[in-house]
């Protein structure tokens, strides 16, 4: 077998276990398999790549190894963080993913530009090298300052940065970047060229910056996953541009499952999808100043275990403090002991709980707790009127009720898990504080609702005492 067919082999196998990867990682079932499959994918696509450059006699071997031990040396770290973290994770990996593509176009054209070489910088060529880095260096900035705002870097501002004729000043400047594409495609060998070249990096860096200042931090993951997408289709143009079939397949199956996320969490949120790719998300609302003389009621730990254990439909909606507090294992303990005795239990899914897609899933997935009792949001709420009890465990936007009633709240609109409508309500958060979206929570000073102050893991390890404790009934 030649070495280019084992090339083309090893990217074709490396194809299908992308697919099947993607395929895998949507059912919880299979998510495992899906990681792995990913990862041999990936070793697939390096190995071909290597295996390509050593049979065409390449030398530089030893920048590669650099390459290798640099990448490993960012990555290893990276790999470290908490759970709580990932999207700023994902959102450095696309701004590297975004700079290697922007510097692979930039090397590229510089090349066949000092070696004054027509035949390569055909128009399509270049129309995909003015994308790849358009869309690399835009990707890179934005996701850079997307994972600072998402972690809180203190320099960078949370809340939306908006100013007349923003949007105007935008396209202005992205028709800017597109004309000079154009003058490029038309005259790639001319004298001021480079600089053109130059000039749309510049406007792309810029563009990055502007398309995410208007956007508040609790929109951020969305455009994470937007951003997702552009690094997927600079791939597909760098793909063009190096004449490689793999990096096409592979970075279309990233940007258009970059795309579908982004669309269902704009969903989940009632975000409208135009708004999140043109960032007009300029609201400043600041609710939650009002309603503070407004009293909470807590209870004891012990008489939420008497209730619980006597009910017939318990429903636990876990948020974004039960992976703070790492409580899902005390979770699970919680939820066999109540099994045992009779009760049915099952767990209210929100789209957006916790801090990405599916972190409630993985969470609870990771404690083995069934997959049939994990209900998602639209299907459980039907059946919220009939539950004896609903246990919150450190979720808060998702189960405010303020997102059905009240237009001026931020969150009017968004979908949410109606634990308002269960017999009785048992709430557990550290404080008083509101949730990510920074407003006051009515649920939590209704008739009904009791507080069990405390961190989520030690709330329901003595939950879980408190109910083994007990002899039943
Ligand atoms: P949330 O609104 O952020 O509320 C989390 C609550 O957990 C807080 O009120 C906090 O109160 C409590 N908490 C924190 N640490 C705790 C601990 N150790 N023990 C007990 N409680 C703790 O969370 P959510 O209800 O899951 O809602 C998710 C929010 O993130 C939504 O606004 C959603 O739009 C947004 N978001 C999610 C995604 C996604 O993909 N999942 C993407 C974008 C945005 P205390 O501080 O008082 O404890």
């Amino acid at each position: 077998m030649s070495a280019e067919t084992l090339v083309q082999l090893l990217y074709l196998v490396s194809t299908a276990l992308f697919i099947l990867s993607l395929k895998w990682m949507s059912d919880p079932e299979s998510a495992r398999k899906g990681v792995f499959s990913g990862v041999g994918a990936m070793t697939l696509a390096v190995a071909g790549t290597l295996t390509g450059v050593l049979a065409t006699g390449g030398t530089h071997y030893w920048w590669i190894l650099g390459a290798f031990a640099l990448g490993a040396a960012v990555g290893y770290p990276l790999a470290q963080v908490p759970l709580t973290a990932v999207p700023q994770r994902t959102a450095l990996s696309h701004a590297f993913g975004g700079l290697a593509a922007g510097l692979v176009g930039t090397a590229k054209f510089f090349l066949y530009y000092g070696q004054k070489n027509e035949a390569a910088l055909t128009p399509f060529i270049v129309v995909a090298l003015v994308a790849e880095i358009l869309l690399g260096f835009l990707t890179f900035t934005g996701s850079i300052l997307a994972a600072g705002k998402l972690q809180e870097v203190k320099w960078i501002p949370q809340r939306p940065v908006t100013y007349p004729g923003q949007n105007a000043s935008n396209l202005a400047l992205f028709a800017l970047a597109l004309a000079l594409g154009v003058a490029l495609v038309l005259h790639p060998l001319a004298p001021w060229a480079p600089w053109a070249f130059g000039g749309i990096i510049l406007l792309s860096l810029a563009f990055g910056v502007l398309l995410i200042i208007p956007i508040g931090g609790a929109d951020m993951p969305t455009v994470i996953s937007i951003l997702n997408a552009y690094a997927g289709l600079s791939a597909v143009a760098m793909g063009f541009v190096l004449n490689n079939k793999l990096l096409i397949t592979a970075g279309a199956l990233d940007g258009s499952s970059g795309l579908i996320l982004s669309v269902i969490m704009c969903k989940a949120m009632n975000r409208s999808f135009f708004n999140v790719l043109f960032g007009a998300f300029g609201q400043t609302t600041t609710a939650g100043a009002e309603g503070e003389a407004k009293a909470y009621k807590s209870d004891s730990v012990e008489s939420a275990a008497m209730v619980m254990e006597q009910a017939d439909l318990v429903v636990i909606v876990p948020g974004y403090g039960m992976a703070v507090a790492q409580a899902q294992h005390k979770v699970r303990e919680v939820y066999d002991l109540l099994k045992k005795k009779g009760v049915t239990v099952k767990f209210a899914i929100h789209p957006v709980a916790g801090r990405m897609p599916g972190h409630m899933n993985v969470l609870l997935a990771e404690a083995e707790i069934p997959y049939d009792d994990l209900v998602e949001m639209d299907e459980i709420n039907g059946d919220m009127p009939q539950a004896d009890v609903v246990l919150v465990i450190g979720a808060n936007d998702v189960v405010n009720p303020a997102a059905r009633s009240d237009k001026n709240s931020p969150i009017y609109g968004m979908p949410i898990i109606d634990a308002d409508k269960a017999r009785a309500v048992y709430a557990i958060k550290r404080s008083k504080a509101p949730g990510f979206a920074g407003i006051d929570n009515e649920l939590y000073f209704l008739d009904k609702t009791f507080m069990l102050f405390g961190d989520a893991k030690a709330v329901m390890g003595e939950l879980a005492r408190k109910l083994a404790g007990e002899s039943g009934h």
